[in-house]
């Protein structure tokens, strides 16, 4: 009794909750349900293989339950209406009363959520069962008309939801048919609260997330090597023998003009820099036409360095 004297409070006419919020909130829901799900089956891995299969669709629907009982029974909220600060609220009463769901209601809820999905995932193994208590000579009948009217049933139940869901989109209220047949309807839990994630932040975060996608896409593609090379040739202008020159050659061949550590198994390309060996060959398979690094001179042939050879450059 106490519980729905919290949940009554008066106020201003009600914010419309935006269809998109509502619709989350069911994303975030079945989400969440998958998630511990998955827990559930992690728990089990170690077990023979298959455990769990014959009892999947009772073991979700208990799940389900124990998500019932310790989010919308005592709360009135599914786990993602309070993540966008949403509640059921009574449609009976009048829409200034905010006041949360009946116990009945909630029961009904939960049933209506929990039942159908049941019912689908256990339907071929039910119409087994009720196809072997039935009598013999008329059971070829019976199954047919059984057969028949399930699927009807289920057609009907579908166009339902489909016609509930369009007018959601009109209206606005009950994404769901079980909470249009309980008289739920999903309105801000604190009067003043508004959607927390603005629509601009939204839309920043989409861009930014198709940008990065685009990155990841092309990074790939670009040879990073060649390009530094290219610039770095189109910088000293090709010539090695430009203001570092005489530097440059001299502390040569101490390192790798790749890695910058000392040369191992040292190669050269031609011009007066050293390589690793797996350095610059790893190059030369990524890409055919390679350039040294430092200079840019293009490679002839690849050899092993000899230091005579290197400084006499
Ligand atoms: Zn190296
Ligand atoms: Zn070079």
């Amino acid at each position: 009794m106490g519980m729905e004297k919290e949940g009554e409070s008066t106020c201003e006419p009600a914010t419309p909750v935006l269809r998109i919020s509502q619709l989350d909130a069911l994303e975030l829901d079945s989400a969440l349900e998958q998630l511990l799900w998955t827990q559930l089956c992690h728990c089990f891995q170690n077990l023979r293989p298959g455990l769990l299969t014959p009892l999947e669709p009772e073991l979700k629907a208990l799940l389900q339950l124990l998500l019932w009982r310790f989010t919308l029974y005592p709360g009135s909220a599914t786990v993602g209406q309070s993540l966008l600060s949403l509640r059921y609220r009574n449609i009976s009463t009048s829409p200034n009363l905010r006041k949360s769901l009946s116990h009945r209601q909630k029961l009904a809820l939960l049933l209506l959520t929990v039942g159908p999905r049941w019912l689908q995932e256990r339907s071929h193994s039910l119409r087994r069962c009720l196809g072997l208590t039935s009598g013999a000579p008329l059971s070829d009948g019976f199954q047919k008309a059984l057969r028949n009217s399930l699927a009807a049933l289920s057609g009907l139940a579908r166009l339902a939801s489909l016609v509930n869901f369009l007018a959601f989109l009109r209206t606005g209220y009950h994404p769901v048919l079980a909470e249009r047949m309980v008289g739920a309807q999903a309105v801000f839990s604190e009067p003043s609260v508004t959607r927390d994630v603005t629509y601009q932040y939204v839309n920043r975060e989409l861009l930014w997330h198709g940008f990065a996608e685009f990155l990841i896409f092309l990074l790939p593609l670009i040879n990073t090597s060649k390009v530094k090379a290219s610039i770095y040739s189109f910088v000293l202008g090709g010539d090695p023998s430009g203001v570092g020159g005489a530097r440059d050659k001299e502390g040569a061949w101490r390192e790798c003009a790749l890695c910058g550590e000392w040369p191992t198994m040292p190669h050269a390309l031609g011009c007066p820099h050293v390589f690793c060996y797996y350095c610059i060959k790893s190059q030369s398979i990524a890409n055919n036409c390679v350039r040294c690094p430092k200079c840019g001179t293009e490679a002839r042939r690849l050899e092993p360095a000899k230091i005579e050879t290197l400084l006499r450059h």
